[in-house]
């Protein structure tokens, strides 16, 4: 195996973002790195296994790129924006064209944002990625899980669902072939919403990135902020699969309790509606309200024909459908 600074070297330090507030980037025992004047860092880290993350026979290029997604997910749920990404990878061979095509996938969404890969780590085990980005975020503005609201409004950006639904699809759900591709790219590569994340800080009173499912997610917000949710089952933004899929069996597990969409769980103050709303209807995810926060805990759900289910399912189970 070369050594860590031959791999490092080779496939990462040439990355196509360099920053002004990168003093000294990959190479040495430290980054140096500025945050700027006025900003808060925020800081998210996140490990992936094969075998409990990925497969074997993942394609390294959707790797790198869903190695990095996440994370940046975090930052976005956040409100804050990215800068830079240290990595840690542990192979257990030297594997060329696994790690070009790995890089490959990293660096493009890395470049996509601005980030700066400023540091890593290999060593050799069994494979596992970690990543750890870092972003800048204005003093009181970050959007943390604690301060919603009894009285505040509940949105979502984007689609619920695609990417669970793609899972289903693996295990052997027959999905149509012109559907398939879009939902494996759903949960493949996710797209972290950072724009969306960056424009509601400040105006949102917290927020999540629904990566364990929304009923989950929504429940570690309402936990964390003291409060209840109401999530109005017919209100979900579900793309047109997702939508068939729901009707044909009556299962709303995928887009209420499946992981891995990486949209963004928004609260919201009434007072603020008008221009959450304003603004949500120019970000390239959109922004979906979905349901009210209440003072009684839990998160409940009101179906389509107004029958209401009083504990919302959270982790990935089938609770509606025919089995
Ligand atoms: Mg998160």
């Amino acid at each position: 195996m070369p050594s860590e600074f031959d791999l490092i070297a080779r496939y990462f330090s040439r990355g196509p973002v360099q920053r002004a507030d990168v003093l000294l980037g990959v190479g040495d025992d430290c980054a140096l790195l500025e945050v700027p004047a006025g900003r808060q860092l925020a800081v998210s880290i996140d490990t992936l296994v094969e075998g409990t993350h990925f497969a074997r026979d993942a394609d390294p290029r959707a790797l790198g790129h869903k190695a990095l997604a996440v994370n940046l997910s975090d930052l976005a749920a956040m409100g804050a924006e990215p800068a830079w990404a240290t990595l840690a990878l542990t192979l257990p061979a030297a594997d060329e064209s696994w790690l070009a095509a790995f890089a490959g996938g990293f660096l493009a969404l890395a470049e996509r944002h601005g980030v700066q890969l400023v540091g890593g780590d290999t060593t050799r085990g069994p494979r596992s990625i970690t990543v750890q980005v870092h972003g800048f975020v204005e003093p009181g503005r970050a959007l943390r899980r604690d301060g919603a609201r009894a009285g505040d409004l509940v949105y979502v950006t984007g689609t619920l669902g695609d990417a669970g639904l793609a899972l289903l699809a693996q295990q052997g759900l027959f999905v149509g072939l012109g559907v398939l591709d879009g939902l494996r790219e759903r949960l493949d590569r996710p797209t972290p919403r950072l724009a969306e994340g960056r424009a509601l800080a400040g105006i949102a009173s917290a927020a999540i990135d629904v990566s364990d499912g929304l009923a989950a997610d929504l429940g570690h917000v309402c936990a964390a902020s003291g409060v209840g949710a109401t999530l109005f089952l017919e209100r979900l933004p579900c793309s047109a699969a997702v939508r068939d899929y729901v009707a044909g069996t009556g299962d709303w597990s995928v887009p209420l309790a499946a992981g891995d969409d990486y949209e963004l769980c928004l609260t919201v103050p009434a007072a603020r509606q008008a221009e959450a709303e304003a603004l949500g209807a120019t970000l390239p995810a959109g922004l979906h309200w979905i349901g009210t926060i209440e003072r009684v805990a839990g998160v409940r759900l009101v179906l389509p024909d107004g029958g209401t289910i009083d504990q919302a399912p959270v982790g990935y189970d089938h609770f509606a459908g025919d089995d």
